[in-house]
């Protein structure tokens, strides 16, 4: 496995892979590696010829009072779990490589980003968007693989090459989960033992909503109050949102709508560690 740092290298590197008529996969991560990451890191491989992992902890898309600082960090680990999926090229920039002093440009994807994540991260989008779109420049990938646990990110960043033209193929991976449901984080690392036993309420909370669903429940704000009442049980859950809505345009809905892909998302704050869990349903 190749470790680069430096933006013209790799560039370098992907335009001779891409005369050579190689198929490059990319998969950015924020490091700090875990099962999820790998399991991108799978989907990439047996989809290209090469696979470049990214690892940087990108300032842009954290709010003033988010974790950016305390962000688990361990590039050793990262490079050990990395190499053992077969990447061929970890790429890890410094803040510098990637945002140098004269840095000036962002790019914002409109409308669906000012919905749930973005509604209470308000900058946090236009820092994903801006960062991946120079991973793509900077790696030049014929295919990206992103994890549906960012359920919101995967539906921007498809706006964003769609609407961008980049020509690049985005696949979008299962949650992987551990063995009581919790979707795997590296933020899962900051719960206490208490908090992160209420934790698997996010997961619960989606299980009875596919069984109300499921025994013919179409109202959408009694699925949504029974999913409260489920993670109001935990003392140290306090619930950000809630929501159902289409998994296309983000647009809440009242009721479920038949034929529909549906996006049930919530965010629950368990001490000071907020989580994001998802399931797509369909009726
Ligand atoms: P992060 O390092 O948290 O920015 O995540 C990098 C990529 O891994 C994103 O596309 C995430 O959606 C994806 N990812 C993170 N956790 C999981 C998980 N539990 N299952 C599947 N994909 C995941």
């Amino acid at each position: 496995m190749k470790i680069i740092s430096s933006i013209k290298e790799m560039q370098r590197i992907s335009d001779e892979l891409r005369l050579q008529s190689k198929k490059i996969a990319v998969v950015p991560t924020m490091g700090y590696l875990h099962e999820g990451h790998l399991s991108l890191m799978k989907i990439a491989k047996i989809n290209s010829d090469v696979l470049v992992t990214t690892i940087f902890v990108n300032p842009t898309q954290f709010g003033p009072n988010e974790d950016f600082n305390t962000y688990p960090r361990d590039i050793e680990s990262d490079k050990e779990l990395a190499g053992s999926i077969g990447t061929d090229i970890l790429f890890i920039p410094t803040r510098e490589e990637m945002y140098p002093s004269d840095f000036l440009t962002y790019i914002e994807i409109e409308k669906i980003t000012n919905v749930l994540e973005g509604k209470s991260r308000p900058t946090h989008f236009r820092g994903v968007t801006t960062v991946v779109a120079k991973l793509f420049n900077i790696t030049k990938p014929n295919i990206a693989v992103f994890g549906q646990k960012d359920a919101q990110q995967a539906i921007v960043i498809q706006q964003m090459v769609k609407n961008l033209n980049f020509d690049i193929e985005i696949l979008i991976a299962p949650i992987v989960r551990e063995s009581d449901g919790l979707a795997m984080s590296s933020r899962n690392t900051y719960l206490s033992e208490a908090e992160r036993k209420e934790s698997v309420a996010l997961y619960q909370s989606l299980q009875l909503a596919k069984k109300l669903i499921e025994d013919g429940e179409w109202n959408c704000s009694l699925i949504i109050s029974e999913m409260k009442k489920l993670i109001s049980t935990k003392p140290s859950a306090k619930i950000d949102y809630i929501s159902i809505a289409d998994a296309e345009t983000l647009e809440e809905l009242p009721v479920l709508q038949d034929g529909k892909r549906m996006l049930i998302s919530l965010a629950v704050r368990f001490g000071t560690t907020r989580l994001i869990d998802n399931i797509i349903i369909t009726k």
